[in-house]
């Protein structure tokens, strides 16, 4: 086996704004693993320097990454490839994600099965995925909203997190009557504030609310849990394996990201820890290209939300895979992860 990397700058189509800041572009790396046989399998990092991670640390931890992978030299252990990512580094989970994605690629192009069905999903179980609307002028959420709709989404992810949150749902919703919404403040909010705007948002017929205060503040969270007129979903407050039984009883809903846990088989073990805490389970990303995203929407029959849009922020998607235009995950008729360069 032997694996190369690459950084890949893409430019996001306009900005993409959140309570925390506004992004124009993303760094990402892309990894490339290759069997003797001469198959490749993909998959990309998008680090996120909220959780402390850039390009730099991705490229600066990756040779060891790649030399674990090498060092098993069996293109289908994965169990054991990914323990070995994270005996060699612990942190850095985009960079160890951006193996992990290559390595279960390149082993389900070599079984000849697409990721989903070697996992034992089937492929119409994936919900649909939630369209993103970023923090705006009220009219140009609406204007995106309306689009969206129009387009086929049934759902929208509304980012909050200002002064007049009301006044921009309220332009959503009525842009958008039919569509199921959800909001996410990003740690925007107080406690106190979080309970109050769950009432006016239950009122807009809105289905839950992500992340509404900052995850350094997490024994708030029972708070906030037993006050609001919504469920609650946890994002930041929930990165690892670890935090899924520490947040069980404060919130309704995890929301898992590859580029938070680290790997493919680490984001099932927490769907399934998460369902033994009672928990239901959201599938998000970051803004990142479709070589990172595919291994997600292969995940996204388990689960029983999806936020998996990231790729459509972007001005060009350097890769193919399963796409989601109206909100239907829909995977090639390809094996692995079904990803390929379309430079
Ligand atoms: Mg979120």
């Amino acid at each position: 086996m032997n694996a190369t990397f690459e950084r890949l700058d893409l430019s996001i189509d306009g900005e993409f704004a959140i309570s925390r800041g506004t992004q124009t572009d993303v760094e990402t790396v892309v990894v490339r693993v290759s069997d003797d046989a001469g198959q490749t399998g993909i998959g990309a990092a998008a680090p996120d320097a909220h959780y402390g991670e850039t390009a730099d640390t991705v490229t600066a931890v990756l040779p060891a990454l790649l030399d674990a992978v090498e060092a098993v030299d069996d293109p289908l252990a994965l169990g054991r490839i990914e323990r070995r990512l994270r005996g060699t580094i612990r942190d850095n989970p985009a960079a160890r994600a951006a193996v992990s994605i290559a390595c279960h690629d390149l082993a389900t192009r070599r079984l000849g099965v697409p990721l989903y069905r070697h996992l034992g999903l089937e492929s119409g179980r994936a919900p649909p995925t939630s369209y993103t609307v970023a923090i705006d002028e009220p009219e140009a959420m609406a204007a995106t909203a309306e689009t969206a709709a129009t387009e086929g989404y049934t759902v929208l992810k509304v980012k909050l997190g200002t002064d007049r949150d009301r006044e921009r749902v309220e332009a959503v919703r009525a842009a958008a009557p039919e569509a199921t919404i959800r909001v996410d403040a990003n740690e925007a909010w107080t406690p106190h504030e979080a309970v109050e705007k769950s009432d006016w948002l239950a009122d807009l017929g809105v289905e839950f609310v992500e992340q509404p205060i900052p995850a350094e503040h997490d024994d708030r969270l029972p708070y906030v849990h037993e006050r609001s007129a919504l469920p609650v979903a946890a994002d930041e407050s929930c990165v690892a394996l670890p935090d899924v039984p520490r947040v069980a009883d404060r919130v309704d809903i995890v929301n898992l990201k590859l580029m938070k846990c680290g790997g493919v088989r680490e984001a099932v073990r927490m769907v399934h820890a998460a369902r033994a805490q009672g928990l239901e389970v959201m599938l998000g990303c970051m803004v990142e290209s479709t070589a990172s995203i595919a291994a997600a929407c292969h995940l996204a029959p388990l689960v029983d939300y999806a936020d998996l849009d990231g790729a459509l922020l972007l001005a060009e998607d350097a890769y193919e895979g399963p796409t989601y235009a109206g909100g239907t995950v829909t995977f090639p008729d390809r094996p692995g992860t079904g990803v390929r360069s379309t430079r």
